[in-house]
């Protein structure tokens, strides 16, 4: 199976979604996210499964909490994890990963 179909020359500019990151107002890539805040969203996913190894199947929610304290956390993952949290005000559930 090949996948050619995605890629696209940077000369026929699509205007299909015209989707803005939800953080910085870029374009969005994917999941509503710009390259960088894509980047940013996969370390802190991946960095997450870390955390919930050490520190006993800590929330989601909590660990966002918790980096948001942390004197050493980006301004990526400092306004994604606001962004989160601020979308999953009000819904229980753990659908996070749609963002
Ligand atoms: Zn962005």
């Amino acid at each position: 199976m090949s996948n050619v179909a995605s890629e696209r020359p940077e000369g026929s500019r699509e205007h299909t979604q015209s989707e803005r990151c939800l953080v910085c107002s870029e374009n969005a890539q994917r999941e509503g996210l710009c390259e960088f805040h894509n980047l940013a969203k996969s370390k802190l996913d991946e960095n997450y499964n870390v955390w919930r190894k050490a520190y006993a199947d800590i929330s989601y929610t909590d660990y966002l909490e918790f980096l948001m304290r942390l004197p050493e956390t980006g301004d990526a993952i400092l306004a994604l994890a606001r962004l989160i949290l601020e979308r999953k005000g009000g819904e229980a559930g753990d659908n996070i990963h749609r963002l």
